[in-house]
């Protein structure tokens, strides 16, 4: 298990931001209308801090006018930098993209809705000079999601705490701030299945928590659909777990044990009152019960076989269209 918990020793390690440089890395899916808002907000909140820094915003294929604005504040301002992916390949691997272009002592990846707010910053950075590696934010009121959001969020943070060695923190989000050396373990992962927020716990080193309110989206909508965090939840457990797949084992013996059982009842049964020839309907739900149980077992195998196949394929986690910025 990764101890999530602040470093006992904080106080011995002391670093300074003095002559450091900070990374942002903002994924851009549609996102057009925040934009502008987003780059004054963060940018007004990156001045006070008294560190050198660069913005990587990553255009994940956006289908409307994001590139162009994000080229407009390029010729603004020269510390933005701009990948432009030649289509959209998910927020995580956007994510990827940006981690290995950075070039920061400290690592920031951040929404561009503005649900990340850019002065929670300033405790991320106050963290590391007492010695975190990473300092994560916390939501700590997510009364700005639905409720279904919010039980289907909880649901899968058990589930995969059960089921992983990995502990993930509740209700954690990809906005942090992680030190240059967790970025080089990130970067070095080799897996294309990048669950971002599981490979974030699981590099481990000196972590803290630092809670936040989530606050809606500025403008613009979220381009999460129910299906694709319920595919985004499996890529989750399947890539930390193999749980779901060794489980049919002893689903199977249980099975095999129950049926020998069966047996013996019938077998004495017969012996001791004759042949009984009813008993359609239960051959019938047993039959169902155990065609259902072999089905799922197959289409958990088949999860993880498909999984092997992506990563076995061994693609580029993303291609690059164009790179703008960096010199
Ligand atoms: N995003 C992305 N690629 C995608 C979907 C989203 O880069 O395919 C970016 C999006 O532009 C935003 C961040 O990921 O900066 C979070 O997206 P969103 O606000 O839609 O997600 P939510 O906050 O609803 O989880
Ligand atoms: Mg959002």
């Amino acid at each position: 298990m990764t101890d999530l918990s602040a470093p006992s020793s904080a106080s011995e390690i002391s670093r300074s931001r003095e002559g450091k440089r900070l990374s942002i890395i903002a994924p851009c899916f549609n996102e057009q209308e925040v934009l502008d808002l987003f780059f004054n907000r963060l940018e007004a909140a990156l001045d006070t801090y008294g560190v050198d820094y660069e913005i990587v915003c990553v255009n994940d294929g956006s289908r409307d006018h994001t590139l162009a604005v994000l080229l407009r504040n390029l010729g603004r301002n020269p510390r933005i930098k701009i990948i432009d992916l030649a289509r959209n390949f998910g927020k995580e691997t956007a994510l990827s993209a940006g981690l290995d272009a950075t070039t920061g002592d400290m690592v920031v990846p951040i929404d561009v809705d503005l649900q990340d707010p850019p002065e929670l910053i300033a405790e991320f950075i106050a963290a590391w000079e007492a010695g975190a590696d990473v300092a994560y934010g916390i939501r700590i009121d997510r009364s700005a999601d639905t409720l279904v959001k919010r039980l289907t969020a909880q649901g899968f943070y058990r589930a995969f705490n059960t089921l992983s060695d990995v502990h993930l923190p509740y209700n954690a989000g990809d906005f942090r701030l992680m030190d240059r050396r967790v970025v080089e373990v990130l970067r070095q992962l080799p897996e294309r299945n990048r669950f971002m927020k599981g490979l974030f716990a699981w590099v481990g080193f000196r972590q803290i928590a630092i809670p936040y309110t989530r606050p809606e989206r500025a403008a613009g909508t979220s381009s999460w659909r129910y299906w694709r965090l319920w595919n985004f939840a499996l890529d989750g457990i399947t890539a930390f777990s193999t749980a779901p797949i060794r489980i049919w084992s002893y689903v199977g013996l249980a099975a095999a044990v129950l049926a020998f059982l069966c047996a013996g009842v019938i077998i004495t049964r017969t012996l001791l009152f004759g042949r009984d020839v009813p008993g359609y309907p239960s051959i019938m739900v047993l039959l169902l019960l155990s065609f259902g149980v072999q089905m799922l077992a197959i289409g958990s195998l088949g999860e993880y076989v498909a999984r092997i196949y992506e990563e076995v394929k061994g693609r580029p986690l993303y291609v690059v269209m164009n790179r703008y910025g960096f010199g």
